[in-house]
Formats: structure tokens, C-alpha cells, sequence
């Protein structure tokens, strides 16, 4: 059985298609299937849709955050839910071809156990957009040493890696990456983003900002050896600095220099504070993971077991 899992923030206008659709390709493929929808704490009705969209066909399945607890955290109870043999995440917005869904499923039934889904271009973005992106991409490569280039959450995976990466015990996951940093056998599709057909996209530059920020230091400590860096060649440079003053003043030279001391007291302080401020960030990082509080939190679910039983409602 595949399982299709798909967060949905705010996207009531897409609910009712992406379950038809989705189901449609299936059976007419007569795959085994079923649909997480993962209502991550929306704002609209998307709730009371997948709601209809579960009683219309029974193997839509929903769950409910109490919260937006962000994309990521959705994609990890899909996970955590899935009953499959392989699962699929697509976004809800169909800008992930649902077609493709298929071609990885067939990748799958021929061994792989991680299809990762490849953007073949970025869609319609600006190019500041898309500067960003690249510059990002590049940097997680280098410091994850993954191919990580045009890389999207869009993919399918084997019960065995689902079965890996449920238990990985970080809060804060940046999911491209860890799919393919556990490794197995895998393979890419390439596929051509899809413009929004209705809704709107939930990521601001400031989000996104924040996103790369987050990800890159959940991967690697390489922005605290990089303050370790400048800090040596500052030292290197007081040193040198120091010889030259105690040259021109043995020679009899008066002393001066204001200006360069200025600047370098200036330097010297801000690049403290910034390492502070790394640090710092670390810190409340390791903060976060040590409180050990729920990725999320569910409110109640439909077409599941526990619904059935009454046990969550
Ligand atoms: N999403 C989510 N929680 C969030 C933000 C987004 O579950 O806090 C879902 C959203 O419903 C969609 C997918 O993540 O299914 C991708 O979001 P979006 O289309 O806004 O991102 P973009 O395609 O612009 O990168
Ligand atoms: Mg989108």
C-alpha cells in the first residue's frame, strides 16, 4: 500500500481536487493507497473539507494539529501515521505533478527506497527569489556534502527509511536533507514545478531567511569554526600591529594611529558579538532539543483507527 501524505495550511480552495485527483491516478493505476491529510493549525475551513473529502471516500484520512506547527512538523506525522509500504509527500497545492507520483511508485516496485523529487526548473520565482535559493543550496551541499541542488520535499520513500527517520530523535529537522543523509538505495525524478492554482504561498523572504538559517545550523558547526577563523587572523593581525608600534617607538617615531584604533576596537567588538550571538544561537537550539517538547500536537483525527474507537475526538 502507498501513502500519500500531504500538509495543508490555509488551503481550502485545494483540498476537494488534490483528493480527487490524487485518488483518481491511483485507481485507475489500482494501486492501494491512502491520503494523510495533515491540517497543520489552519486559519480557513481547510479542516471541515478534509473532513468532507474523508467521508466522500474512506481512505482519505485527517489529522488535526491544535497549532500550526510548520510544514516540517506535518511532514514528520505523516510520517509517524503512515500505514504503507512506501509513502509519498506531495504539497497540497498540486505544484508538485501528481503524475509523477506514479513514475516514482514504479522506481520503488524496482528497488529503490528513496525517489526524491527533482525541480527541473524553480517555477516562477524572482530572480532575488531564486539568487537565494542557489546560494543556500550550495552552501548546504558543501557542509552536508549531499547533492542538495533544486532539491523539494517531494518523495517517496520505503518503509524502511520511514522506519529510520521516525526515529530520529531531533526536534528541528530540515527534511530534504535528512532523506537523503540516511542514505539507501535511491534515485531522482526530475519534475516540472506547477504554478499555485489557488491559495497562496505561505513563505516570506523573512521565513525563508529564517529557514536557511535554521537548517544549516541544524546540519553543521561550521559558522562557529568560521568565527574561530576570523578571530585567529585578528590575532595574527594584533600581533603584527604590535611589532609595528614597538618598532617606530624604539626608533623614536612619535605614535600615532587614533583612527586605526577606532577601527580596529570597532572591529574586534563587533565580531565578538556576532560570535556571541552564534553561540548563543547554538545554545537555544540545544535549549529546544533538550525540553524534548512534542513536534506537534494532534486535536482529532478522522478515518483513522483511534477515531474509530473514540479514543481521540
Ligand atoms: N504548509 C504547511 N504548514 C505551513 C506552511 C505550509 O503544512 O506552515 C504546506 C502547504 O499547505 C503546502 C506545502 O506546505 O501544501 C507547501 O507550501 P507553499 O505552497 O506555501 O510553499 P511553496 O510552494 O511556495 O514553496
Ligand atoms: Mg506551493
Amino acid at each position: 500500500m502507498l501513502s500519500v501524505i500531504i500538509p495543508a495550511y490555509n488551503e481550502e480552495k485545494m483540498i476537494p481536487k488534490t483528493a480527487e485527483v490524487i485518488a483518481g491516478l491511483l485507481e485507475a493505476e489500482k494501486i492501494d493507497y491512502e491520503i494523510l491529510f495533515i491540517n497543520d493549525g489552519s486559519r480557513d475551513h481547510t479542516w471541515e473539507k478534509i473532513c468532507e473529502a474523508g467521508a466522500a471516500n474512506p481512505k482519505v484520512k485527517g489529522f488535526c494539529f491544535a497549532r500550526n506547527f510548520g510544514k516540517e512538523a506535518a511532514m514528520f506525522a505523516g510520517l509517524e501515521k503512515a500505514e504503507g509500504d512506501c509513502a509519498v509527500i506531495i504539497d497540497c497545492d498540486l505544484q508538485h505533478p501528481p503524475e509523477k507520483i506514479l513514475e516514482m511508485y514504479h522506481l520503488w516496485e524496482e528497488g529503490y527506497d528513496v525517489i526524491e523529487g527533482v525541480k527541473e526548473d524553480r517555477g516562477k520565482e524572482s530572480l532575488l527569489h531564486r539568487a537565494f535559493a542557489n546560494l543556500f543550496y550550495g552552501i548546504i551541499s558543501r557542509l552536508t556534502k549531499l547533492d542538495m541542488a533544486n532539491a523539494s520535499d517531494f518523495k517517496l520513500m520505503d518503509r524502511k527509511v520511514i522506519d529510520v527517520l521516525k526515529q530520529m530523535p531531533e526536534r528541528n529537522v530540515f527534511f530534504r536533507a535528512l532523506s537523503s543523509w540516511v542514505g539507501f538505495r535511491s534515485t531522482k525524478v526530475s519534475f516540472r514545478v506547477q504554478e499555485r492554482e489557488a491559495g497562496e504561498s505561505k513563505w516570506s523572504t523573512r521565513s525563508l531567511i529564517k529557514y536557511a538559517i535554521s537548517n544549516i545550523t541544524s546540519f553543521s558547526a561550521a559558522p562557529m569554526q568560521i568565527v574561530t577563523i576570523l578571530g585567529t587572523l585578528f590575532f595574527i593581525l594584533a600581533v603584527i600591529l604590535g611589532i609595528q608600534s614597538l618598532v617606530y617607538k624604539f626608533t623614536g617615531r612619535a605614535l600615532e594611529g587614533f583612527t586605526t584604533v577606532i577601527i580596529i576596537e570597532l572591529l574586534v567588538g563587533s565580531i565578538s558579538m556576532v560570535s556571541m550571538g552564534i553561540i548563543g544561537y547554538y545554545i537555544a537550539k540545544m535549549y529546544e532539543e533538550l525540553k524534548g517538547r512534542p513536534r506537534y500536537i494532534f486535536a482529532t483525527e478522522i478515518n483513522t483507527r483511534d477515531a474509530e474507537q473514540g479514543t481521540k475526538r
